[in-house]
């Protein structure tokens, strides 16, 4: 067996403890004689899974009893209809345009009312997050909504937006459990899993209780309410069972070295060496202004496309996989999430640095 440095944006890398916990448990879960693939949603083992991992989420990100969280399904997209069909009242959202999928999620809320966008980086290829001090937010609006980590550009709000006073609603798919967060500066944060969490099939949703109510647009389907969904503990109907589990035991992984605080001095660390890097490259360089450089996704370029090409080829064939940029914006991307370990970086890193010797002559 031999794996590889895998830089994919998602689905992407998972921690190896957890891949090989799973695998030993594959075919017998604890004593019960069979794999959770197999397990009855409404079994005690199945419970004790579901509640242990909404527990241990709970503990990492410090999350309020007045804030549900559920597992469900239909990635984050579902989330793009999900949130305008259950929160608006006057049908108004306001939204930041920091990439495709806040601009996706924009597009959707237009199918159901007035959406805005409010702000907008697509002037300069989504290079930056825009000046959100002083918004003009409207009157009406039922919320702000915000894609926190730019998966595809590589841009993070450090600072979230003056929503003056409005609920703040947040994709934050590609930093999810990246480094501490407070929950209560939001009404709704959602992200699909397959980013930094696990394996795709499951989104979380964590929402203010508040903004759980039957007053939903009408039309709305029983599968698309929140309120269905917590309710019910999440097992409304068959959940993605596998999926939660993993998703379990990363948070337990995550517990286990120090929780997000500890993340986040690992996430740190690691992304400054591919970014001192870049800074200090002849060759290479990243994409987006300094101040607003993701943790997790770090687009760069060469400048020449030919040479992006062969970079990526050649990068592929030494073990590190998927370094392609985004179709959108082209050169590579090196996402480097929770379970990518700091020697990955390095190798790449030193990876880069043999690439530029040979091509900067
Ligand atoms: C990947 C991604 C999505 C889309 O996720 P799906 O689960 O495929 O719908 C949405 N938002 C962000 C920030 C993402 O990175």
């Amino acid at each position: 067996m031999s794996r590889v440095y895998n830089f994919s944006a998602g689905p992407a890398v998972l921690p190896e403890e957890v891949l090989k916990e799973a695998a030993s448990e594959m075919l017998d879960y604890q004593g019960t004689g069979m794999s959770v693939m197999e397990m009855s949603h409404r079994s005690k083992a199945y419970q004790t899974i579901i509640d242990e991992a909404e527990k241990d989420l709970r503990d990492l990100m410090n999350i309020p009893d007045n804030y549900k969280v559920l597992f469900l399904q239909g990635g984050a997209s579902q989330q793009f209809a999900m949130i305008p069909m259950n929160l608006f009242k006057n049908k108004v959202g306001d939204y930041i345009i920091t990439g495709q999928w806040a601009k996706k999620a924009w597009q959707e809320a237009k199918l159901y009312g007035k959406a805005n966008a409010i702000a907008s980086s697509a002037d300069k290829t989504f290079s930056y997050i825009p000046d959100c001090s002083d918004l003009p937010i409207d009157e009406d609006a039922d919320y702000v909504y915000i894609c926190q980590n730019n998966t595809i550009y590589g841009t993070v709000y450090h600072e979230l937006p003056n929503t003056k006073g409005k609920t703040l609603v947040a994709d934050v798919s590609s930093c999810f459990l990246s480094e501490p967060i407070d929950v209560t500066k939001y009404g709704v944060i959602y992200g699909g899993v397959q980013k930094n969490v696990g394996p795709a099939g499951v989104v979380i949703v964590i929402i203010r209780e508040d903004l759980i109510t039957e007053d939903v647009l009408p039309g709305t389907p029983t599968m698309l309410r929140y309120k269905t969904h917590a309710d019910a503990g999440s097992l409304y109907n068959t959940p993605p069972c596998y999926g939660i589990y993993i998703c379990g035991k990363v948070f337990k992984w995550l517990k286990a070295r120090g929780g997000l605080e500890a993340m986040k001095e690992y996430n740190e660390k690691k992304a400054k060496i591919l970014y001192d890097f870049l800074d200090s490259s002849k060759l290479f360089k990243g994409t987006v202004e300094k101040k607003d450089r993701s943790l997790m996704n770090v687009p760069f370029v060469t400048g020449d496309e030919e040479l992006d090409a062969l970079f990526v080829k050649e990068a592929k064939a030494a073990g590190f996989e998927n370094l392609k940029g985004h179709r959108t914006v082209g050169g590579m991307r090196a996402s480097i999430y929770n379970a990518m370990p700091i020697e990955g970086v390095e190798k790449l890193v030193a990876f880069m640095k043999d690439f530029e010797e040979k091509h900067t002559k």
